[in-house]
C-alpha cells in the first residue's frame, strides 16, 4: 500500500454516505467538518451511495442540514443509477419497483412508468428494479418474480448484504432481497447498478479523466473495489464497518490507496 492520504492532492471527490457522513441517524462530525472544508476550497464533491431508499432531493436536504451544500445533481444513489441505466436502454419502461419511496421517485422523474402489482402479475412489465424495501412482503416478492419470469429485465440497485446502523449494529440490505429472487429464479440480475460496479463513477465523471479524482468510503467490497475497478485512487476511512486489520486480510483488488481514521486527518 502506497500513496498519500492528503486530500489537497485531489480535485474531485466521490464520497460514500453511510459510514462516512453518518452512521444511522448519527452524523460523523470529523468527516462532516472535513467535507465542508473541501466545499469551501471549491473542490468538486459528489456523494455516491448504494442506499436507494431516499431520493437525491431528500439527500440534498439531509446534507444541507449538516452544513454540506451540494446540488442534487452531485448526489448519485444506486436507485438513480438503476433508473438512468434502464431509461437509456428502454426509455419509458413500465417498471415494477420492489423498493421504497426514494427509488419510485427517481423512476418517475426519469420518465419511467410505475407498474402496479397486478400489472407485474400479468406479464406487461418491461423491467423490475430491486432496492431495499423495509416493507417487503411475500406478495411483492412474488410479483417481481412473476414479472421477471415473463421476460422483464431484472435490475438490482445493489447487492449489499447489510447496511450499518447506529452503534455498530447492522440490518439486512437490498442484497438479501436480491438473493431471495436469485434463489427462486435460479439466475443473477441482468444488471447491478451500485458499487462495486464502476457505473456510478462513470455517471459522476462523464467524459472527464479520473487522474485527480479519489473515492472515499468505509467498505472494501464496495467502495474500494469500485475504485480499483475504475482505476481511481481510494481512501478507506475507519468510521464505518471496516477495521484496519481487515485490510491486511483483503484481496489485492480490495486494498485502498491509503487509510484514514477520519477525514479530518487528511486535511493536515
Ligand atoms: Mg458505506
Amino acid at each position: 500500500m502506497s500513496g498519500s492520504c492528503r486530500l489537497s492532492n485531489y480535485d474531485i471527490f466521490l464520497i460514500d454516505l453511510d459510514g462516512v457522513v453518518w452512521r444511522g441517524r448519527e452524523p460523523l462530525k470529523e468527516n462532516v467538518l472535513a467535507i465542508r472544508k473541501l466545499i469551501e476550497l471549491k473542490k468538486e464533491v459528489f456523494f455516491v451511495t448504494n442506499n436507494s431508499t431516499r431520493s437525491r432531493s431528500v439527500y440534498s436536504i439531509l446534507l444541507k442540514n449538516l452544513g454540506i451544500d451540494v446540488s442534487e445533481n452531485n448526489i448519485i444513489t444506486s436507485g438513480y443509477a438503476s433508473v438512468l441505466w434502464l431509461s437509456r436502454r428502454r426509455p419509458n419502461s413500465l417498471t415494477y419497483i420492489l423498493g421504497e419511496e426514494g427509488l419510485a421517485e427517481e423512476a418517475t422523474k426519469m420518465g419511467l412508468r410505475l407498474a402496479t402489482r397486478s400489472e407485474a402479475l400479468s406479464g406487461l412489465v418491461d423491467a423490475v428494479i430491486v432496492g431495499l424495501d423495509r416493507n417487503l412482503t411475500y406478495s411483492k416478492l412474488n410479483a417481481a418474480y412473476k414479472a421477471i419470469t415473463d421476460g422483464a429485465l431484472f435490475i438490482a440497485s445493489n447487492k449489499d448484504p447489510t447496511f450499518p446502523l447506529e452503534r455498530g449494529s447492522r440490518a439486512p440490505g437490498a442484497g438479501a432481497i436480491v438473493a431471495a429472487l436469485e434463489a427462486s429464479l435460479g439466475r443473477e440480475p441482468d444488471f447491478v447498478a451500485g458499487k462495486p460496479n464502476p457505473w456510478m463513477v462513470k455517471i459522476a465523471l462523464g467524459e472527464r479523466g479520473s487522474a485527480n479524482a479519489v473515492i472515499i468510503g468505509d467498505r472494501l467490497e464496495t467502495d474500494i473495489l469500485m475504485a480499483n475497478r475504475a482505476g481511481i485512487d481510494s481512501i478507506l476511512v475507519l468510521t464505518g464497518v471496516t477495521r484496519r486489520e481487515d485490510v491486511e486480510k483483503a484481496r489485492e483488488d480490495m486494498r485502498p490507496t491509503c487509510i484514514l481514521s477520519n477525514l479530518k486527518e487528511g486535511l493536515a
